[in-house]
């Protein structure tokens, strides 16, 4: 038998791994609700593998003890790996595979839900409605069709949302590094002409040296009056202050937000008890027009389905000494 440790389970994540594990009997996993971070690690010790999630600290200290511990693989149920120490699991031949895209739809899906959202001001119209307010001042927005929507990153997600943009009847324009050859009705345009230009702008490059604070005072500047902004990427692509600056200067017509720079200890958790004095976060919900979302761009049930499929493939790649183009180097 192999046997899985898996670290931070939540409930779906139980229901679709154990939906998956029917068609693998030679796998064990074991579910555990802590997070996999140096003082859980040892818990791994008798188990093949590990399985964590985006959010797990799989750093150096982590790798020391996984390693103690026995464990000869990391299954990373996600497609960052900003936080694990790679080079160090290669010194003690860990090997580690992830999930690369396994649902580019639901992540634009929910940029563009996000978009429409802010813009009719669903958010309001929801409570409003709910206290049998029917009134609608506050709540105009402005037609999608024949806007321009500005992609910032063609990859898979910025490419699927581009393709939605389309299906709107926007004029997409786009700025990335690379273009996407699939994307033959969208025009490459540099980032500030993007700024200029667009009506909506989203969010879909990764958080990189180059990308952190991409949307800061100045960028901000260069943005169209009564823009509306859609991050679903990483929370450091945006500089709070800034946005709030912009969103008091009358900037933005909306903002929507799944991630944000200070999600951290937000994500996935119930934190409706706590009394969070010093938290940006709050500032930014106390303004009409922006909504945010816990990061849950990827929370659908294909999404789920092809997180569980694909790593419980990894595991059989590991187990039958097969290389796998999943496998981090
Ligand atoms: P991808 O690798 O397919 O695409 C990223 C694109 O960004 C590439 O085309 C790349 O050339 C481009 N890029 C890189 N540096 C750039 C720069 N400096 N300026 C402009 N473009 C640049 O990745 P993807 O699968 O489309 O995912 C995009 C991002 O979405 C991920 O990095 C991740 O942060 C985020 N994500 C969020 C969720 C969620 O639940 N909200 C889920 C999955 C992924």
């Amino acid at each position: 038998m192999f046997k899985i440790l898996f670290y931070d389970t939540k409930v779906y994540d139980k229901e679709f791994f154990e939906e998956e594990n029917r068609k693998y009997p030679m796998i064990q996993i074991d579910y555990l609700k802590s997070e996999l971070t140096s003082n859980t690690a040892e818990l791994a010790k008798g188990y093949d593998a590990v399985c964590a999630f985006v959010n797990c600290d799989v750093g150096t200290d982590t790798i020391d003890i996984l390693n103690q511990a026995g464990i000869r693989l990391i299954l990373l149920r996600c497609a960052g790996f900003n936080n694990v120490d790679i080079k160090k699991a290669q010194e003690y031949n860990i090997k580690v595979l992830r999930v690369p895209g396994y649902s580019p739809e639901a992540v634009a899906e929910h940029a563009m839900a996000l978009a429409l959202a802010a813009n009719r001001r669903i958010h309001k119209a929801y409570v409003r409605v709910r206290e049998n307010d029917f009134s609608l001042a506050g709540m105009m927005g402005f037609n999608f069709y024949n806007k321009t929507a500005g992609i910032v990153g063609t990859g898979k997600i910025g490419a699927a949302m581009a393709k939605i943009c389309h299906g709107f009847g926007m004029k997409v324009i786009a700025y990335d590094v690379y273009q996407n050859p699939q994307l033959d009705f969208a025009d490459y345009v540099s980032m500030d002409e993007l700024l200029k230009q667009s009506d909506l702008i989203s969010l879909h490059c990764p958080l990189t040296d180059d990308t952190y604070h991409l949307i800061q005072r100045e960028t901000i500047q260069k943005m169209k009056d009564g823009v509306i902004l859609v991050n679903t990427s990483r929370g450091g692509l945006v500089k709070t202050n800034d946005l709030i600056e912009g969103i008091r200067a009358r900037k933005f017509f909306a903002v929507g937000l799944d991630v944000y720079e200070e999600e951290k200890n937000n994500v996935f958790e119930n934190r409706s008890d706590e009394i969070l004095e010093t938290s940006i976060t709050a500032r930014l919900l106390s303004f009409p027009n922006v909504i945010i979302t816990s990061h849950q761009g990827f929370f659908t049930r294909e999404a789920l389905s092809a997180i569980s499929d694909t790593t419980f493939q990894n595991a059989m790649s590991y187990i039958n000494n097969i290389k796998s183009e999943n496998e981090v180097t």
